[in-house]
C-alpha cells in the first residue's frame, strides 16, 4: 500500500525509474538490448541526472546535484 508520506519521500525516485524504464525497458522484455548509460533532467531538481541500465533490465542513477536522489539496482 502506498501512503502519502512515502510518495513524498520517493516520489522523484520513482518517477525517475519509471522513467529510464519507459524509455529503455520496452515491453515485451522490459530490459535493453544493451547496457544503457546516459543522462536525463532530475525530476526533483532539474539538474543532470546520470543513470545506467544493465541487460538484466535493473537500473541505477544520481543526480549531480549535492544531497538529491540516487537509486541502485532497481
Ligand atoms: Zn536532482
Amino acid at each position: 500500500m502506498t501512503t502519502a508520506a512515502f510518495s513524498a519521500l520517493a516520489g522523484p525516485i520513482a518517477r525517475a525509474v519509471a522513467k529510464v524504464r519507459e524509455l529503455h525497458c520496452p515491453p515485451p522484455t522490459y530490459r535493453p538490448n544493451a547496457p544503457v548509460s546516459a543522462h536525463m533532467t532530475c525530476p526533483k531538481c532539474g539538474s543532470r541526472l546520470n543513470f545506467k541500465v544493465t541487460t538484466e533490465g535493473h537500473t541505477s542513477g544520481r543526480c549531480v546535484a549535492a544531497a538529491c536522489i540516487r537509486w541502485s539496482m532497481q
